[in-house]
């Protein structure tokens, strides 16, 4: 149905929660990217089904804890290959019609930052005409400030409200830490103000709408404010997600690993006075194999060196043409 212009494989499986994939352009096996197909565990496919694309060959931001940059850039993921990626993963499971599945959702939240991508806008629209009623999308977003970027958002803004109204639309922030300094060393981009986020999240929702996510990660050297989250950013707006951070190259390599599965006394202690804030918090429970290593944002793709030479040495991972 799209013209498809890479090849894919399955590389790895962890039984009943993942199976994570890699995908080389054909013109161009040095545009490499990852997608994952994912459950919430014990949660059938029927209820919730998770897939999580790329938006970006390798990423041009290069954050402190994630591996998505660990590969050269090579560009923006064409519309067309997004989609070839969610159809690779509704295709490796013909016993499951989406359009049956209650809460289908597409995360924009591998490798690549969505808003440095028009491509992903005309994917939206493209998934909305599909007529899925469950299909919930997701953007993550460290909100850069440069103009392509404020007019992604604006455009997402209509996108969102034309067609995914009433909840249907998952909008996430990555916050992280209440200081300016320690975020610009973190996601090293000039990026929104606090405030600025604030602004939008408040122009974003409507009624119905799904709060607008304040991804924040835990590792203990990040400066964290809560009151000053609190003056910028409306509870009533805004839900507060703590993360945990696992283990990549460059968390590790960056002293800001904090990987945990049940979450520490003072995370949920940050959760705590978060909530006597107002603020309603999620605390992000990793899959078991995550705090393992090897399935964060970017390890997938640059965990096999020479993926077709790889698949010749019969390491036992499947090729699926798309
Ligand atoms: S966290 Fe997102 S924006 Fe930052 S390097 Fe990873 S993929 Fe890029």
């Amino acid at each position: 149905m799209y013209g498809l212009g890479f090849e894919s494989w399955h590389l790895r499986s962890i039984p009943g929660i993942a199976e994570l994939y890699a995908a080389e352009r054909r013109d161009d096996p040095t545009r490499r990217l990852e997608f994952i197909d994912a459950l919430d565990p014990g949660v059938p496919r029927g209820d919730k089904w998770v897939i999580m694309v790329s938006t970006q060959y390798g990423c041009c931001v290069g954050c402190a804890m994630c591996d998505a940059a660990e590969r050269r850039f090579r560009g923006n993921v064409p519309a067309q290959d997004i989609l070839a990626q969610i159809r690779t993963v509704l295709a490796a499971h013909p016993e499951t019609d989406p359009r049956t599945v209650k809460k289908l959702k597409v995360h924009f939240a591998r490798m690549g930052e969505p808003t440095f991508n028009q491509g992903v806008l005309e994917a939206l629209e493209a998934l909305a005409a599909e007529g899925l009623p469950g299909l919930l999308p997701s953007i993550s977003t460290v909100a850069p400030d440069c103009p392509p970027s404020a007019a992604f958002l604006e455009r997402l803004l209509e996108v969102k409200d034309r067609s995914f109204p009433g909840g249907m639309f998952q909008l996430q922030f990555s916050v992280h830490t209440t200081d300016a300094e320690v975020r610009r060393s973190l996601i090293p981009i000039r990026t929104w103000t606090l405030e600025r986020m604030g602004e939008y999240a408040r122009r974003w929702l409507r009624p119905g709408d799904r709060l607008v996510t304040l991804n924040v990660l835990s590792a203990p050297g990040l400066p964290f404010d809560p009151a000053r989250l609190r003056e910028v950013f409306d509870p009533a707006v805004c839900v507060v997600k703590l993360t945990p951070v696992h283990p990549t190259k460059r968390a590790t390599r960056n002293g800001l690993l904090d990987d945990w599965r049940d979450p520490p006394e003072r995370v949920k202690e940050r959760a705590s006075v978060l909530e006597s804030l107002g603020f309603k918090v999620i605390i992000n429970s990793p899959w078991p194999e995550e705090t393992a290593g090897g399935v964060s944002c970017g390890q997938v793709a640059s965990s096999v060196s020479d993926i077709r030479n790889f698949r010749k040495s019969g390491s036992g991972f499947e090729l699926s043409n798309v």
